[in-house]
């Protein structure tokens, strides 16, 4: 009888060890799985710890300068999406898996983060459009970052709307002055329109809209509206 427990006893140990191992198998499964699939994640902190362009300080700096805190700024060739040319990657932020939330990150073209660097050694540059648009990816990018109140917005329509708004105060962390942002920032609003589906102004973002971020520059600074 002895004999038989005892044999019986060594196999179910077994079976367990044989268990436990599974369990961490399945755990170091998920996480090389996340680590994969956030590479890119990684590649972007490996970067800012090794390799940060003086443009890249630069547009961390005005990132702090416009948030109040601290965002990594990744600038490298973002790959086209799809044949349109006018939903070309020009910035994006990644999003932690499965959550809402951003990684503190932004991600700009070379390209974006060349004419920022324009921008920053003369603002007058910002009369050229590609210019513009430059300061106004890297307005939406903070503005993706910030939301509404600090939380974060993944809604391309509404960060958009908070760009604009939100241009002037971006154009002066670049160094423009504050006569310069504003007239930047309301000719901007003046002929703003990005005809990108997902990214099409709402009739709230006007001057006293729900999307208006009260920021009393000229009375809001909102983009000619697009409706139906
Ligand atoms: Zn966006």
């Amino acid at each position: 009888m002895a004999k038989h427990s005892e044999r019986s006893r060594e196999p179910k140990a077994k079976r367990e060890q044989l268990i436990n191992w599974a369990y961490r198998g399945v755990w170091v499964a998920a996480a090389l799985a996340v680590a994969f699939s956030q590479r890119d994640v990684i590649d972007d902190v490996a970067h800012a710890l090794t390799s940060k362009t003086e443009a890249e300080k630069s547009l961390e700096e005005t990132a702090h300068t416009v948030l109040g805190r601290n965002i990594l700024v990744h600038c490298f060739d973002i790959p086209d999406k799809g044949s349109d040319p006018s939903i070309k990657t020009r910035g994006e932020i990644p999003v932690i898996p499965m959550t809402n939330k951003l990684y503190p990150i932004i991600r700009l073209d070379t390209v974006t983060c060349e004419r920022l660097e324009m921008f920053m050694d003369d603002p007058s540059t910002g009369e050229n459009e590609s210019v513009r648009d430059a300061v106004m990816d890297i307005s939406h990018e903070l503005s993706h970052q910030q939301g509404r109140d600090g939380n974060g917005e993944l809604d391309e329509s509404l960060t958009d709307c908070y760009a604009i708004q939100r241009l002037s105060g971006v154009a002066q962390a670049l160094g423009a002055s504050e006569t310069f942002a504003e007239e930047f920032s309301r000719k901007t609003a003046e002929v703003y329109q990005r005809n990108v589906s997902g990214y099409e102004m709402s009739a709230e973002c006007r001057d006293g809209g729900t999307e208006d971020l009260d920021l009393h520059t000229y009375g809001g600074n909102f983009p000619p509206v697009q409706f139906g």
